[in-house]
């Protein structure tokens, strides 16, 4: 195995895509002179956890992000989202710090949506991943981490689903925009900064 298969490889065992072949990639891990800490740190600037969640259904057929805000801070939501009674969930979660949390494969439907709708789409649960930050994006400026880390995030999504032809204005949602009836999050300005941030980083 080449060290740049390794990097693909190990980057896909990070984001926890079933992590069925975390042992078998483990066994693999090159010598120290050809992994070195720089090259890992380039493919993933924040830290990120699996923690799972009841909530989750198949039949997923992904073609949007939407973004939201949980109100409650980080703890809170690990535990509303691991709480059976919650029925909520969402695919990660981004702390201010920018640290991330993976609550749903990305094989599978999280519940993070409700009734909704975007073009003649019903149900974004189906058709979008889930991603949320803490707190109530309304009220408060976002972090530098927070809106980073999100583009990071973004940016792999984009790629792993080969989303790269299409703007990045039409794969980012909200949850305010597929239900503005019941819905306020997140901020516009927190999506209009993430947006920015995608496109920065895919220059840099
Ligand atoms: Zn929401």
């Amino acid at each position: 195995m080449t060290l740049k298969q390794w990097q693909t490889l190990r980057w896909f065992i990070i984001k926890g895509d079933e992590g069925k072949t975390l042992a078998f990639v483990e066994s693999l891990k090159p010598t120290k002179s050809a992994y070195s800490k720089k090259l890992v740190s380039k493919l993933r600037k924040y830290k990120e956890k699996f923690g799972g969640s009841p909530h989750k259904s198949s039949g997923f057929l992904p073609e949007y992000i939407v973004l939201h805000h949980s109100y409650g801070g980080w703890m809170s939501l690990w535990h509303w989202l691991r709480n059976k009674a919650s029925k909520v969930s969402y695919h990660y979660a981004v702390n201010t710090n920018g640290d991330r949390v993976q609550y749903v494969w990305d094989s599978q439907k999280a519940w993070h949506a409700g009734k909704s709708a975007w073009k003649k789409k019903r149900g974004m649960n189906t058709y979008s991943f889930g991603l949320t930050w803490t707190g109530d994006t309304n009220k408060r400026k976002p972090t530098f981490e927070e809106i980073d880390s999100m583009a990071e995030l973004i940016a792999y999504l984009i790629k792993k689903n080969g989303w790269t032809d299409r703007n990045v204005e039409d794969i980012v949602l909200t949850h305010q925009l597929i239900a503005p009836n019941r819905k306020i999050d997140c901020a516009r300005t927190w999506r209009d900064a993430v947006i920015k941030r995608v496109k920065e980083r895919a220059t840099l």
